[in-house]
């Protein structure tokens, strides 16, 4: 099924793997095996892969940075797409659109965009600062902290429908909601972003960045272990948004573990991979969590992070 499309990206020259191990490529390291893993590292070259693919009718998953993704332990049938942006030095794939936007290509990350950011006083970004993952993938589950969230900056973006049309849509398009958009499930693929910011002073900008990493740094695990950060979404009660962590931790589930995961003992909703941690043991441990949770406290707790089914599917 995948012979053409391998034939195609040999003879352009683009990097792939046949039956290639998913996990190292996520920040979760929870994956088995995917029939074709693609990377591309411009937006013009994603834009000419997903084409193909989709003229194909092949399945296909784009990700960013993997940081909230976990899949299958065996073989999904699909063609992943790594949607990421080559840093060659000053020609970031940034660029100002006017005094108060900016247009990004998906595949560049958070952090360089905030250097960027910083550099050019472009203010209201800072929020990202510390968040792992391409800003594609930002915008796809509408990260946030620190009261902001994509939702707040995003003005438009240059996408490809499902169908394979190239398309020009604005922020009504991703339907946001709190850690959710269209695409978060989705099929359409994003190739670029438009984010609106406010001028600001360059050193306040960069004094902000860091404030907000330190204070991660200060109140999450270490980013050296495997997680996918927050794995339950804020329920709300009665009418205020509290934090899953809390409850967890209310709960007495602190370091509770199955196979090779583990509740995190310094935030109540990171679950830790310590190495060997399967598909199996996340699903065993999030039911684990859930069922407690529910007990003990009434409270219903909805996943956050994205799962994808041996069929190439997220849910
Ligand atoms: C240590 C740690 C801390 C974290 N802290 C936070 C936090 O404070 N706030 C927060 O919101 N999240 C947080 N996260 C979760 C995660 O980092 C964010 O959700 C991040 O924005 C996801 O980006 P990504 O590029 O890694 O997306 P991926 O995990 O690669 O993908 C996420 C979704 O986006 C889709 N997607 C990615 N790229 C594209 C594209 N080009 N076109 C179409 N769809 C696309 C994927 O298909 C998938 O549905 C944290 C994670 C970790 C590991």
């Amino acid at each position: 099924m995948f012979a053409p499309l391998v034939a195609w990206l040999r003879q352009q020259q683009i990097t792939f793997s046949e039956n290639a191990a998913i996990g190292p490529h996520l920040y979760f390291k929870i994956g088995g095996t995917v029939s074709l893993l693609v990377t591309c590292n411009a937006a013009a070259q994603l834009a000419a892969v997903m084409k193909k693919v989709i003229a194909g009718k092949l399945p296909y998953l784009v990700i960013g940075g993997g940081s909230n993704i976990a899949f299958f332990d065996g073989l999904t049938r699909v063609v992943v797409v790594l949607a990421q942006a080559a840093s060659c030095g000053s020609t970031v794939p940034i660029r100002l659109l006017d005094d108060r936007s900016l247009a990004v290509e998906s595949g560049v990350r958070n952090q360089q965009l905030l250097s960027w950011c910083a550099a050019k006083g472009a203010g209201g970004l800072e929020f990202l600062s510390g968040i792992p993952g391409t800003i594609g993938g930002a915008a796809a589950v509408n990260a946030g902290a620190f009261g902001c969230a994509m939702a707040d900056v995003l003005g438009g973006a240059d996408i490809i429908d499902a169908q394979g049309n190239l398309r020009t849509v604005d922020s009504g398009h991703f339907g946001f909601a709190y850690r959710d958009s269209s695409f978060k499930f989705g099929r359409d693929i994003l190739l670029s972003l438009r984010l609106k910011f406010s001028p600001g002073d360059e050193g306040l900008i960069s004094i902000k960045i860091r404030d907000n990493l330190e204070y991660r740094l200060a109140h999450h695990p270490s980013y050296s272990q495997a997680s996918a950060g927050c794995f339950f979404k804020n329920p709300w009660l009665r009418g205020v948004k509290a934090s899953a962590g809390k409850i967890i931790e209310e709960c007495g589930l602190k370091n509770m573990t199955v196979g090779g995961l583990s509740v995190a003992g310094e935030h109540g909703n990171f679950l830790l991979n310590h190495g060997n941690a399967s598909f199996r043991d996340l699903q065993c441990l999030e039911k684990k969590i859930q069922s407690a949770v529910a007990a003990r406290s009434g409270v219903v707790l909805e996943r956050e992070v994205i799962y994808v089914a041996a069929d190439g599917s997220k849910y």
